[in-house]
Parts: structure tokens; C-alpha cells; sequence
């Protein structure tokens, strides 16, 4: 059974969306705060979470950041759910790492198919063993990537950043953004630094004459493409 983390302090919402969602099938788990959710999270990963923005102790959006920033969750499905309908907060909300964002008051309806559509699509991510893009394959249980049989000889950051790359082709990311999904975690990293990263993943990919496939965009930053330039 599919289980959902639901994070909302307002127990009478956080009541009406576990009702609907039981009578769907889904198996549900509560937490009334982020602290909640990251006791819950140590304890057993659910399939998805559903965070609301406003929470008593800390933000959905920083709870969603942390999420996307921790190994071990980062690729955990988030639908943000906000009484917020501004665009600049959606934007905010994909830009933390949410998957989708669903503005309150929503019908059980609206929620479910949101949920059903966000599962679907995670479902193909994060089961592939392996990804093959732009003449390059990386395969995530031994960290190896290879480009025709060859071994391309990568730093665990330049792995952790094509990873990422690989999964989320055609799309420019700003540093700050790269610096959120790749590196995560509380560490002070300057901006400079992707690009050191970004001249290494260059340098290692040249060896296989890939090394276009990291294109600058710029004034945006980077994207990886199986385009040619
Ligand atoms: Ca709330």
C-alpha cells in the first residue's frame, strides 16, 4: 500500500485529507510540524509527502529544502499545499524542490489527482537503476558512468552534479539552484565553486568528447543537453 506523510498543523484539514485519502487506498501517517515530519522520516520513508506551507516551527518550504538536500530523501515525491496563490510563491515552492504545489482550498478530487500524477512520475526516476542520455550511461547503484565502455573517472561532486544533470535534461540551472539540488546539506558553498565543479565535470567528459553536452547558458547558467550547441 502506498503510504503519504501528511504535514499540516490544522488538524481539521489535516483530518479531511487523511479521510479522503484512506478511502483511496493510500495508507496515511500525520505529523502536526516539521520537527514531526523529520521524526517520521527517520523512522520509515512513506512513498510521498504532503507539506503545508505554513507551519508552526518551521517553514514547508525549508522542510521541503531539507528534504531535497538529504541523500536519503532527496528524491522523495513533495506536494506543497499553501493558502498562497501568488505565482512568485509557486515558483518559490519548485524552486525549494516541491514537486507540485496545490493552493487551498482544494477538493479531494483535485488533491487525489495531483498525488496520482506526482507518484507516476516519480515512480520512473527513482526506480532506474541505470540512465542513458547523450552517449553517456550512469548507473546509480555503483556510481560508475561510462561512455562507450569507457570509464569516465569522476569526483563524487561531478558524479552527484551529472546525476543530476542526467535526470533533469534541456532545463538551465541558475548556481543557486545547482547548489540547492547537488549540494545540499548546511555547508557554505560559494557560487564560484560550481564552476570549478562544472570546469572538472568539462575536463572528464572531454576525455570521452562529451564535454558539450555541459552547455552555459548565459546570464542563466547551466544545462546539460543532448543537443549540440
Ligand atoms: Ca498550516
Amino acid at each position: 500500500m502506498r503510504q503519504i506523510l501528511i504535514v499540516e498543523d490544522e488538524k481539521p484539514i489535516r483530518e479531511m485529507i487523511a479521510f479522503a485519502l484512506k478511502r483511496s487506498g493510500f495508507e496515511v501517517r500525520e505529523a502536526e510540524n516539521s520537527h514531526g515530519a523529520r521524526v517520521q522520516l527517520a523512522d520509515r520513508r512513506p512513498d510521498l509527502l504532503l507539506v503545508d506551507w505554513m507551519l508552526p516551527d518551521m517553514s514547508g518550504l525549508e522542510l521541503t529544502r531539507l528534504i531535497k538536500r538529504e541523500a536519503a530523501t532527496r528524491d522523495l515525491p513533495v506536494i506543497m499545499l499553501t493558502a498562497r496563490a501568488a505565482e512568485g510563491d509557486k515558483v518559490a515552492g519548485l524552486d525549494g524542490g516541491a514537486d507540485d504545489y496545490i493552493t487551498k482550498p482544494f477538493s479531494p478530487r483535485e488533491l487525489l489527482s495531483r498525488i496520482n500524477a506526482v507518484l507516476r512520475r516519480s515512480s520512473g526516476s527513482t526506480t532506474d537503476e541505470q540512465v542513458d542520455l547523450g552517449g553517456l550511461t550512469l548507473d546509480r547503484s555503483s556510481h560508475r558512468v561510462t561512455a562507450a565502455g569507457l570509464d569516465v573517472a569522476l569526483g563524487p561532486t561531478e558524479y552527484r552534479m551529472l546525476e543530476f544533470f542526467m535526470t533533469h535534461p534541456e532545463r538551465v540551472y541558475s548556481r543557486e539552484q545547482l547548489l540547492d539540488r547537488v549540494w545540499g546539506g548546511n555547508v557554505y558553498v560559494e557560487e564560484r565553486t560550481i564552476d570549478v565543479h562544472i570546469r572538472r565535470l568539462r575536463k572528464a567528459l572531454e576525455a570521452v568528447h562529451l564535454d558539450h553536452r555541459v552547455q552555459t547558458v548565459r546570464g542563466s547558467g547551466y544545462r546539460f543537453s543532448t543537443r549540440e550547441a
